[in-house]
């Protein structure tokens, strides 16, 4: 569905924020349930997964690149929602007296959509390291993501801070990519898993253990890195043409705030185990919760929060007749 479309005049069960594996899979189970649902997305259906390197965890699939499994997610969930792409969402108001119509739910583009229930799938973004130059340089040698921009340092040398996984795939990702790799981690061991940690070694990816990044310098683009020991407190200035940080992502919480929704000290919503929050009718799914980030968590908790949904908006013959 294009970004040009508006949706005034339309009433849908289930509004779906976000196109992730949660947003994704929430659309499968809804639509597949009978919920009249719609999945918007302020960019393009993906989400993390779509950015992601090589997966080699998600069942059935031994190695699957990340935009490949997340353009299937995409295709399949067209099957049972439309995604509309493009729309950033700005606003949810809850809606009294409407029937069935719980939420007015506004885009930055004026347009609007009428719907019973929402599920939040909107996600985590990057966390920043908030040191000197990272801001400045941000697109002219730091990056979030190896997957997008790793091409562009071919034979280059680029630093890789963190120690989780994301850090090390991207590092192997690096690797690969004929791109000169070194690991900076703050700790003198990883916290991401065993099998990572072992192919960085075999790789023979340097690893610069107890130390920090403490500024990314340079003139029109990154010509060097400042990094210090923790340890012995030598700090260094290195040669760099790029910075790759990795350390921890933010859950893009913003709209579960405006709504009121209890977060946790993380800012990650907090729900039951079927996904409600707080909120009536407002459901979250994903990275958004916290809890292990992984595809297949995401895809269950939308999974789940779908189906909910439907038990809340619906009276499917498992629930017990509400009574008066
Ligand atoms: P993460 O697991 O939270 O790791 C963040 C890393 O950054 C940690 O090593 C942390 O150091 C380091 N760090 C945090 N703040 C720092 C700071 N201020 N200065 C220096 N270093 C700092 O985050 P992630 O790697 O982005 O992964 C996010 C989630 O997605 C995790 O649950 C991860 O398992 C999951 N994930 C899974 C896969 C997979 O299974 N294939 C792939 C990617 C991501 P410490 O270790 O000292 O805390």
């Amino acid at each position: 569905m294009s970004s040009q479309d508006t949706h005034q005049d339309e009433r849908f069960d289930l509004l779906i924020i976000g196109a992730g594996a949660a947003g994704l899979t929430a659309g499968i189970y809804a639509g597949r349930a009978g919920l009249n649902t719609v999945i918007v997305d302020a960019t393009g259906a993906g989400g993390q997964t779509g950015v992601a390197s090589t997966i080699m965890n998600y069942p059935g699939f031994k190695l699957i690149q990340g935009y490949e499994l997340a353009m299937r997610f995409r295709e399949h969930a067209e099957e049972y929602a439309p995604i509309v792409e493009g729309k950033t969402i700005e606003t949810i108001t809850p809606v009294e007296n409407m029937g069935t119509m719980h939420f007015r739910v506004r885009t930055a583009d004026g347009d609007e959509f009428l719907c019973g229930g929402v599920i939040l799938a909107t996600g985590a973004g990057h966390r920043k390291l908030g040191v000197p130059g990272e801001e400045e340089f941000e697109g002219k040698g730091v990056s979030y993501c190896a997957t997008c921009d790793g091409y562009f340092f071919r034979n280059k040398k680029v630093y890789m801070i963190g120690g989780g996984n994301t850090a090390l795939m991207e590092g192997l990702y690096l690797r690969d990519a004929g791109v000169d790799v070194t690991i900076v981690h703050r700790r003198d061991r990883f916290r991401g898993d065993e099998i990572y940690h072992r192919q960085v070694e075999e790789r023979g990816i340097p690893v610069l253990w107890n130390t920090v990044l403490e500024e990314v310098r340079g003139d029109a683009l990154v010509d060097s890195v400042v990094l210090k020991d923790l340890k012995t407190g030598t700090v260094r200035e290195m040669e760099a043409n790029g910075v790759f940080i990795a350390v921890g992502i933010n859950p893009n919480n913003t709209l579960a705030k405006d709504l009121g929704c209890t977060l946790d000290g993380g800012g990650f919503v907090v729900t039951d185990r079927k996904q409600r929050t707080n909120i009536p009718y407002i459901y979250a799914a994903g990275d958004l919760t916290g809890g292990l980030q992984q595809i297949i968590v995401a895809g269950a908790e939308g999974a789940l929060a779908a189906m909910t949904a439907h038990e809340d908006l619906t009276n499917p013959y498992w629930v017990p007749p509400k009574t008066l």
